[in-house]
Parts: C-alpha cells; sequence; structure tokens
C-alpha cells in the first residue's frame, strides 16, 4: 500500500474528549470515528487490526472444535421472556418494535438464542458435547459509554456456548475454554490473567474474567503476582494438560473486586507477592449449569428414555475491546507498537523522497515490489513530507519494523529497524527472512 493513497485520516491535534491514551491514540491516527455517543465506525486501519484480532480468536476456538455460526444482532423478545431475563436486564438492553409492533431488541448475549437453536435441533445424548460459538457485535446500552471504543454501546464480541451432559463434562469444556483464551491472549502479546470472577446478571456459580493490568482499566484485582510467571507454552488442549494448567493457576489467589475477601488474600500471599491494581477485561467465561437449559426446557434424550437439562456455559472475549487493550499495554514513551500478529502492516518502507527525486523514489519502489512479492504487506510513504515528520507519523502508527532509506543504507543492505529498538544494516533477503521467522 501507497501511503499517499491509503485512508489515514490522522489528526494534528489530541481531541479533548479523549481521556486515555488508547483512545487518544484510536482517534488521531484515524482508526476509528464516532458515529453519535458510545457508537463508532471503524476506519481501514483500525477495521484491519481488529480483523487481525478477529481471525485469532477464530483459529483458537477452532483449535479446540468450537463450531462457528452466526446468529443475528436483532433478536425476539419471545424467548427472553421464556428465561425470565426480559426484564431482568434492565436498560441495557435496546428493545426494538417492528412494523407488526412484534418486540425485537439488540441483542446484548446470546444464551437464549443459541439454546433455541440448540433445542430445536439436538435430541440425544448421543449428540453432546457441543461447543458453538459466533463473532458478531453487540449492544448494551450502557449507563455511562466511555474511553472510546473499550466502553461503548456497539462492540464486536466473540461468544461460545457448550453443551454437556453433566457437570463433569461441561467443567471439561469450560477448561478448554480456559486454554484456549490463554493461547489467544499470548499470541495477542498480552498477558492476560483468569481472576475468580461473580457471575453477574449471566447467573452461575464458576467464572473467571481474563484480565490485562493497566492504570486506566476498571476492573480491581487482588492477586499473587507469581501468577504472572506461569508459561503455558508446554500445554497441549489434551484433558490432562489441561487438567494441569487449571491447577497451576489454582495454585495462586487471583480475584477480581466482587470476590476479594481481605483474611484469605492476606493467608494465601506473603506481603511481598501482593498485587492490588487495575486491570482491563478482555475475556470472561462462566459455568451455569442449566440455568438457560431449564426454564428453556432444553434437554435431551438418555439412553433409557429418561430427558435431562443439559449443563451449559458460555464464553465471551471483546474483539474490539482488545484493539485499545493492546493499545493501553503497549504504548510507551509516546511510541506506538503493534505485537506483530495484529499489526496494520509488516513493515514501513521510509525514504527521503523530494520534488523530482526520482532516483530515491526509485530505489525505494524497487524494494517495495520485492516485498510485495514476497508477501510482505508493506505500507511505502511515497509522500514528499520531511523525514522528521514521517517518523513521527509512525511512531504513531505503531508497525513494528521500518526499512529507512537514509545516508546509511548501501547499494544492497538498507537500514532495518524495530520501532522502539536498534538499527541494522541488512539485505532485503535478510530482512524477508527475518519477517516470516516471526510470522
Ligand atoms: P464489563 O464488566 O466490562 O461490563 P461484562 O462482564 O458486562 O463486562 P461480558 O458480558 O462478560 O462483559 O462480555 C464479554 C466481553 O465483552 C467482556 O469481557 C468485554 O471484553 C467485552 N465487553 C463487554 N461490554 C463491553 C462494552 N460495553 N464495550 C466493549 N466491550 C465490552
Ligand atoms: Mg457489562
Amino acid at each position: 500500500m501507497f501511503l499517499s493513497k491509503l485512508f489515514l485520516p490522522i489528526l494534528k491535534e489530541v481531541p479533548s474528549e479523549a481521556k486515555i491514551k488508547s483512545h487518544q491514540l484510536m482517534l488521531r491516527t484515524g482508526m476509528i470515528k464516532q458515529s453519535s455517543t458510545g457508537i463508532y465506525s471503524w476506519l481501514p486501519i483500525g477495521f484491519k487490526i481488529m480483523k487481525k484480532i478477529e481471525q485469532i480468536v477464530r483459529e483458537e476456538q477452532n483449535k479446540i472444535g468450537a463450531q462457528e455460526l452466526l446468529m443475528p444482532t436483532i433478536q425476539s423478545a419471545e424467548i427472553w421472556k421464556e428465561s425470565g431475563r426480559y426484564d431482568d436486564y434492565g436498560e441495557e438492553m435496546l428493545r426494538i418494535k417492528d412494523r407488526q409492533n412484534k418486540e425485537m431488541l439488540y441483542g446484548p448475549t446470546n444464551e437464549e438464542l443459541i439454546t433455541e437453536i440448540f433445542r430445536s435441533s439436538i435430541k440425544s445424548y448421543k449428540s453432546l458435547p457441543q461447543l458453538l460459538y459466533h463473532i458478531q457485535w453487540k449492544f448494551r446500552d450502557e449507563l455511562r459509554p466511555r474511553f472510546g471504543i473499550m466502553r461503548c454501546k456497539e462492540f464486536y464480541m466473540k461468544d461460545a456456548y457448550s453443551f454437556d451432559l453433566n457437570d463433569l463434562e461441561a467443567k471439561k469444556s469450560y477448561n478448554k475454554m480456559f486454554f484456549a483464551y490463554l493461547k489467544t491472549f499470548k499470541r495477542l502479546g498480552l498477558t492476560a490473567i483468569p481472576m475468580a470472577a461473580d457471575t453477574g446478571p449471566i447467573g452461575g456459580d464458576l467464572s473467571h474474567e481474563f484480565i490485562i493490568l493497566a492504570d486506566t482499566g476498571e476492573s480491581k484485582i487482588y492477586s499473587d503476582k507469581r501468577i504472572f510467571d506461569i508459561d503455558i507454552s508446554s500445554y497441549t488442549n489434551q484433558d490432562n494438560s489441561i487438567n494441569e494448567l487449571r491447577k497451576q493457576y489454582d495454585n495462586f489467589y487471583a480475584v477480581t473486586d466482587e470476590k476479594f475477601n481481605k483474611e484469605s488474600f492476606e493467608k494465601k500471599v506473603n506481603k511481598e507477592n501482593q498485587i492490588i491494581t487495575k486491570g482491563i477485561e478482555v475475556g470472561h467465561i462462566f459455568y451455569f449449569g442449566d440455568k438457560y437449559s431449564k426454564p428453556l426446557k432444553c434437554s435431551v434424550d438418555l439412553q433409557g428414555g429418561k430427558k435431562v437439562d443439559v449443563k451449559m456455559g458460555s464464553y465471551g472475549i471483546g474483539v474490539s475491546r482488545l484493539v485499545g487493550a493492546i493499545i493501553e499495554s503497549k504504548f510507551n514513551n509516546n511510541i506506538m507498537k503493534w505485537p506483530h500478529s495484529v499489526s496494520p502492516f509488516d513493515i514501513a518502507l521510509i525514504a527521503n523522497i523530494k520534488k523530482n527525486d526520482n532516483q530515491t523514489y526509485t530505489k525505494a519502489k524497487k524494494i517495495y515490489d520485492y516485498l510485495i512479492k514476497n508477501n510482505i504487506d508493506v505500507v511505502f510513504d511515497d509522500t514528499e513530507e520531511n523525514l522528521s515528520s514521517k517518523f513521527k507519523k509512525f511512531d504513531l502508527l505503531g508497525i513494528p519494523f521500518q526499512i529507512i532509506l537514509g545516508s546509511k543504507s548501501t547499494e544492497d543492505k538498507f537500514e532495518f529497524k524495530e520501532i522502539d529498538g536498534e538499527t541494522k544494516l541488512l539485505s532485503l533477503e535478510e530482512i524477508k527472512n527475518h519477517l516470516n521467522k516471526i510470522k
């Protein structure tokens, strides 16, 4: 992509309504644009990053055997009345009527709808377990939308649902998701810690919030700092391995506000290991047994003909919130750096192009063509802006690698720079190999 062609409405000033770094940066670099309170358009760069996050989330769901489907954003009020949540959900739910005066709503979550799909299709215990998910827009009429896309009204969420025959099997599904979440966040360059959490209006008794530490986070957490050192890389998605991993995490105290108990915190965690701080909730998993299957009469036939209500769990990841959460955790000294896995481009090509200077342009264009031919997604700054403003712009954009066509480059070696790191002189082939290695 040529920078001169890119739809990149960079703002000169930090917008005054933005209170936190991620919101400021997303507006400044034209990733999003507010359309009305708590509702945003995603512009090309922001959208591209979110789609990359979505794809990683999807791949990790598929790896544990979850199957993707797509439910609509608009739901009928009927099933919510059946579950009893139509009244319970309160004003966060956006209620609408169609032209037949039928009560509809913009889905804030999908437990009811997925249960309705399941109960009308699955009749026998033989079809269990099932793990289904979709990635779809949600709407919650938040009382105080804030921090840009971190807490907004319309947001993009992955929500998965598990259906099992009994508690034991259901907890296996829960643990699989627990594992998939850890893998997902790691690939996004984040250390997200599962913290025992309250279940809120979703209900149930087993729940973890996945939280990344950030001063601007809205969740208060209490934990043992050793939990941050758990290395998940040697675990697999086999039940035994996942159980071991769960045990590792259960060894350490880590809870959110609502679950905090001063006495047990002080008893279980030495003073020097205690962390009391704030974090951003990027995912939330619940096990709630038959809370929905019972009122919605979602049962399967057992071998002898007896019916049993299926045991369910639900599992959310805030795909759009993650865009902001990654910025909050990576922004440092006014420099942004996207993890390579979700960066809007693999590399930026920066050359000092002056008016009527065909030579530099031609040289840069050759590099550009080589990278494109090798499937490296490069953005070429082909504008005639001066170098220092180009560098400032790329510090904001946060593409992790740069090729700088400056005074130090030779005929076949170029300055290759990691955005917050050192510069090396490398050939194009070496650059290609380096990028392919970390892909
Ligand atoms: P919160 O406590 O932040 O309101 P929640 O417990 O209501 O979150 P869930 O219902 O568990 O959220 O939704 C799953 C995920 O969706 C959350 O972990 C979060 O990442 C994301 N999410 C929830 N509400 C919003 C929102 N208003 N804006 C953006 N993302 C959200
Ligand atoms: Mg909420």
